[in-house]
């Protein structure tokens, strides 16, 4: 009896397994389609800042809208995607398509400026740093106008290459950020041996203000530290005006949450391009 339980719960965690390996195979071979037929699109989320209340800022998220399971999100992906050299060519989709869609805003006459999330993997190819300043050149957008955003995880590797790649980019005029602060361990040596420009703080921390007071002390303080080495600070995942209006308090730069607006299509966020 027990025999056979075993055997039957073994079986079922096989087949669970089994289709969890499938769907990963599936998705990634969708995800090659994807970028061969165009089916990718970046949406972009306002980031607001606190002082003016206006739009500084907007971040492309990459969006892939699947055939046959509709939206995917980028945290189920962009991981396949970092396992593969498809990353590559995410990266390079999502540089070339919101630097072209923001340098056309702007000659609109919409004044902001753009960020966009980078992998490791990016950094570590030698190629990444002339893509950036083919992008910037052919579609004419200021370098200053353009940050580029990496997890408090990935600057922590102590990656050489990764390293000459961050000064690459620093030489070229392009601002840095470090994203999700707060769920990774760097001190504050490091922040400032990085040479950053803006701090993203981490969506969780957020998430607690007004209910806790933890929450609280830990925004206090990692606003205080990016505060002392000169980092812009970026809030993220504002849901309500509790949060907004204490971190505001608080002394935050800037915010980002779908309370201020949520990651749009370009068309959405701006009306058909001219
Ligand atoms: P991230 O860079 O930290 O982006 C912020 C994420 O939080 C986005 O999720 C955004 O839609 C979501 N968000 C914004 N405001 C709120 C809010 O008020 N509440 C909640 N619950 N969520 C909010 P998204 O678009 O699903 O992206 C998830 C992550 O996937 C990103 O986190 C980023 O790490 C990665 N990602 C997205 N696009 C790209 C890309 O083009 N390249 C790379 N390498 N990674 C990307
Ligand atoms: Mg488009
Ligand atoms: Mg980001
Ligand atoms: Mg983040």
């Amino acid at each position: 009896q027990a025999k056979t339980l075993g055997r039957g719960r073994f079986e079922f965690f096989d087949v669970q397994l089994r289709e969890r390996v499938q769907r990963r195979l599936r998705l990634e071979q969708d995800l090659r389609d994807a970028v061969r037929l165009d089916k990718l699109w970046a949406a972009y989320q306002p980031v607001v800042d606190l002082r003016s209340n206006r739009t500084v800022a907007v971040e492309g998220l990459l969006r892939w809208t699947h055939p046959a399971h509709g939206a995917v999100s980028p945290t189920e992906f962009i991981p396949l995607a970092e396992e593969s050299d498809l990353i590559n060519l995410l990266g390079t989709y999502v540089l070339k398509e919101t630097t072209r869609e923001l340098a056309k805003r702007r000659a609109e006459g919409i004044e902001v400026d753009l960020k966009i999330n980078l992998s490791t993997r990016q950094l570590d190819d030698p190629g990444f740093v002339s893509a950036v300043a083919e992008a910037l050149e052919q579609t004419g957008l200021p370098p200053k106008a353009l940050c580029l955003e990496i997890t408090e995880s990935a600057l922590m590797r102590d990656s050489h290459a990764a390293d000459d790649a961050l000064s690459a980019l620093r030489g070229i005029g392009v601002r840095l950020a470090i994203d999700d602060f707060g769920t990774g361990y760097s001190s504050l040596a490091q922040l400032q041996r990085l040479t950053l420009d803006t701090l993203k703080i981490d969506r969780s921390f957020v998430t607690g203000l007004g209910t806790s007071s933890d929450a609280a002390a830990i925004v206090t303080s990692i606003i205080a530290m990016a505060h002392a080495v000169e980092l812009t600070v970026v809030a993220e995942g504002v849901e309500n005006a509790t949060q907004l209006e204490l971190l505001r308090d608080l002394g935050c730069d800037q915010a980002q949450g779908f309370y201020l607006g949520k990651p749009l299509p370009a068309e959405e966020l701006w009306g058909i391009e001219e």
